[in-house]
């Protein structure tokens, strides 16, 4: 049988696996089972990134909403109908709990008759095979993997299928995730499913879709890695018009959604995870109107990000300010400011900013101020034992970074200048020989090592003793002295450095010291006229220009 919970804490990120067990804390708290299902256990076992984690809890999930928020979640939207929550967990997790339960259809169109149920009634609710599966997280039957349906076997066969003939019918919202799956995962809808979507679209079951899945499907999109895709295959079907009848791809900025996804991997691939929701749907919706895109905020389920997509251009316009102003007057207060503005923004500002600094001093960001990590005389560190043991390490590393970016230090020799006086003083030199005989005696008598007994009325054999003591305690003083001076550590690793001088991932960052003022740097040894010129004196005085919209 297959260890699910082991391809689980395998497939999940760090972040995903602390946002698992945050929730099932509350849960346990709560005395309610747990469940992972949907998506996440559709792609833990197709081996796709796993976007985001559905959970159903059997109870009433808004119960658990105060403990999340406590630790540390943000909730977009609580929905008292089906009880459930959409969270953004901490480490930017998305999810969403809700209750374990059954739906009745009467009528298409008309909302589901809801009921608390058991996990398995649940999946029986869901939309494709592929996505009913449930993975118990509860002890007594942790790993345990439930698929009524036999899902495995349709993701192995990579086909998207309902569950009964009647699913575009009660819920016509399906169709448009049947489209969204297909074109996402290359995968096809299986034949009946296929013979039942055709029927459905024949015969206008849209029509009858809910305004609250509406709003959920336009979400959806934000999420997607190749939005501009699903949005053409929506477009191509019929769907895009029912998500918003004034929507076309003909309205999406597709440069700036290509170029937003390009620096995103860019950023990922130096240790970055910036949220692109937002800015997906800012560039999905680009030559909308204002009124068209208040219509589809107001539909979108998740207030957080409603409310960041509104902020996006605010916010990227104050950080294009700051980084034409003082703050950013030097390479090095530039590198500060942008290591510590939000990587979305960072993001944003990268693709739309128009005035040219503003953009410069972001590309070297990424870039160019990154290779000056490699003139960090890390082998002259060491043998300087200025190494990662010493408390101040982070400092004098930070501070050398932000010296040599800034042009301060021009050369190895000026480094080492700088770094000599920071040297920690070497280790005291290991205590002198053992001296022998009488007089290492006396000397250990006086020292009290050995038994408190005098001298002369110890036998030949036993006098002894205390000297071989004294003898035997030096070695182990000496090797604790001398050790670190011998097995001088390799150099440290760049990773940690670069941690230290806030250029490594930004979650390692964080846990880094803050840099403090930069010491002076030493006088050049030699007049030269050349001083290399911050960025910040070029003569321009470039103002930020974001992208207004007015929105
Ligand atoms: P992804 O998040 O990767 O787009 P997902 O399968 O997780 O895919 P969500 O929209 O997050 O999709 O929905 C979570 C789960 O809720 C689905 O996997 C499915 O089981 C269920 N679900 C969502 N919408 C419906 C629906 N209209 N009808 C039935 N079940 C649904």
């Amino acid at each position: 049988m297959a260890d699910y919970i082991y391809t689980l804490e395998t497939r999940l990120s760090p972040d995903q696996q602390k946002a698992v067990a945050l929730v099932l804390d509350a849960a346990k708290a709560a005395g309610m089972n747990l469940y992972l299902t949907g998506g996440a256990i559709r792609d833990m076992i197709t081996g796709f990134p796993i976007r985001d984690l559905d959970f159903a809890v059997q109870g009433n999930a808004l119960k658990l909403q105060k403990d999340l928020e406590r630790a540390g979640s943000v909730v977009g939207d609580a929905d008292d109908e089906t009880r459930s929550l959409l969270l953004t967990l901490p480490g930017g997790v998305r999810a969403e709990v809700a209750m374990a339960r059954s739906e009745k259809y009467d009528k298409p169109g008309k909302a589901p008759q809801m009921a608390p149920a058991t996990i398995i009634e649940d999946l029986r609710r869901r939309d494709f095979t592929v996505n009913a599966m449930a993975l118990s997280l509860n002890e007594g039957s942790r790993g345990l993997l439930m698929d009524p349906f036999n899902g495995a076997a349709d993701i192995e066969a990579k086909v998207i299928r309902v569950l009964h003939n009647y699913a575009f019918l009660e819920d016509p919202s399906r169709m448009i995730r049947a489209t969204r799956f297909t074109t996402r995962f290359h995968w096809p809808l299986e034949e009946r499913t296929q013979a039942r979507y055709e029927s459905g679209k024949e015969n206008n079951y849209i029509e009858y879709i809910r305004s609250s899945s509406i709003g959920y499907e336009i979400e959806q999109l934000a999420y997607e890695d190749d939005p501009l895709s699903i949005l053409k295959a929506y477009e191509r079907e019929g769907w895009l018009k029912v998500l918003n009848p004034r929507w076309s791809t003909a309205k999406v900025d597709a440069g700036g959604l290509s170029a937003l996804m390009k620096t995103r991997q860019q950023m990922n691939e130096l240790g970055y995870t910036p949220d692109v929701a937002p800015a997906v749907l800012y560039f999905l919706t680009d030559r909308m109107g204002d009124k068209d895109i208040g219509d589809l905020r107001r539909a979108i389920p998740r207030k957080d990000l409603v409310e960041a997509w509104k902020d996006l251009e605010d916010n990227a316009q104050s950080l294009a300010k700051r980084l034409t102003g003082k703050e950013a007057a030097t390479p090095s207060r530039t590198w500060q400011l942008l290591s510590s503005a939000r990587p979305e923004m960072v993001l944003f500002l990268a693709i739309t900013a128009r005035n040219q600094a503003v953009a410069q001093k972001i590309k070297n960001f990424f870039t160019k101020w990154r290779q000056v990590q490699q003139k960090i005389p890390l082998p002259e560190m060491t043998e300087l034992r200025i190494t990662p043991e010493i408390p101040n390490y982070s400092k004098i590393a930070n501070d050398v970074f932000l010296l040599l970016l800034d042009g301060k230090l021009r050369s190895r020799t000026e480094t080492l200048r700088y770094l000599k006086p920071l040297s920690p003083p070497p280790p005291p030199p290991p205590p002198p020989p053992a001296r022998r005989g009488r007089a290492a005696k006396a000397a250990a008598a006086a020292a009290g090592v050995g038994p408190a007994v005098p001298v002369a009325k110890a036998g030949a054999k036993k006098s002894v003793a205390p000297a071989k003591a004294a003898v035997a305690e030096k070695p182990i003083a000496a090797e604790k002295t001398v050790v670190p001076e011998k097995t001088i550590s390799p150099s440290p690793a760049p990773a940690k450095l670069a941690v230290a001088a806030g250029v490594g991932k930004p979650s390692e960052r964080g846990s880094a010291k803050k840099p403090g003022k930069p010491a002076k740097p030493p006088k050049p040894a030699a007049k030269t006229k050349t001083s290399p010129k911050s960025p910040a004196k070029s003569k321009t005085k470039p103002k930020a220009k974001g992208k207004k919209k007015g929105r």
